[in-house]
């Protein structure tokens, strides 16, 4: 178990220019069962769950199911299952999407996004990490200014866990390669300018040269839904 700064420092210092594989399999050494993933089924986490079905697809993995996901986004947990035998949870809010709807007098998304966010990511996904001791994410250092922050193995002081990141130094053209390689199920929207995918009705494509996220809450200065921004505690965080 990491518990000091300089258990965290050691085990960056060892895994910082390791393969996504070998930091998943000091992950799944270190914490399953007791280690979950989480993903939107965007190409880096497709690229993940790839690994995980070679090294162990019993890893817990889920999917912030918001109501407003993208039927191809959705439909892509059926490709995964029986590509790799991997079960995602679907982990939902309290409120299907016409109570949430009705409770706000209309979709909150147009008006709070950061409100809609909490309500249907970020609370339930601190309901389900309450019963790991790590998560998975697949974020890259290159998509913004704060990922460029993150290490391969931190403290989640956000949510109360050790957060994995074994993608961290990959680029787009490594993941896309990998997938290509690999024959990787991914999101056909991929095919269609969205480089990244949300809910639907934050997401649009992107034109040509644009930024990978410049889609994502488009004409907003949002540009995270709150999962990867690491809170620093004073103690054990990276
Ligand atoms: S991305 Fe948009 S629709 Fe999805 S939870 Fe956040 S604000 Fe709501």
């Amino acid at each position: 178990m990491l518990t000091a700064d300089r258990d965290f420092l050691a085990i960056n210092d060892r895994l910082e220019n390791a393969s996504p594989q070998a930091i998943l399999r000091w992950a799944v050494g270190t914490f399953h069962p007791r280690l979950t993933m989480a993903t939107a089924f965007g190409a880096e986490g497709c690229c993940i769950l790839h690994m995980l079905g070679e090294i162990q697809p019993s890893v817990h993995v889920f999917n912030l199911d918001t109501g407003y996901q993208f039927p191809e986004t959705i439909a892509l947990r059926e490709q995964i299952r029986q590509r790799y035998g991997i079960e995602v949870e679907l982990v939902r809010p309290d409120a299907s999407v016409a109570e949430y709807e009705s409770r706000h007098g209309g979709p909150l998304y147009r008006i709070r996004p950061d409100q809609c966010c909490q309500d249907r990511k970020i609370g339930p996904l601190r309901r389900i990490v309450a019963n790991f001791d790590a998560w998975i994410s697949a974020i890259r250092r290159d998509q913004t200014s704060h990922r460029a922050q993150a290490a391969a193995v931190q403290w989640d002081a956000k949510f109360g866990l050790v957060k994995i990141n074994p993608l961290l130094n990959w680029t787009k053209q490594d993941v896309w390669s990998f997938i290509i390689k690999n024959s990787v199920p991914y999101n056909p929207l991929h095919d269609q300018g969205y480089p990244s995918i949300g809910c639907w009705p934050c997401t649009r494509p992107v034109a040509p040269g644009e930024d990978e996220r410049a889609g994502r809450w488009a004409g907003k200065v949002k540009k995270e839904c709150g999962l990867h921004v690491i809170e620093h505690e004073g103690g054990s965080g990276i």
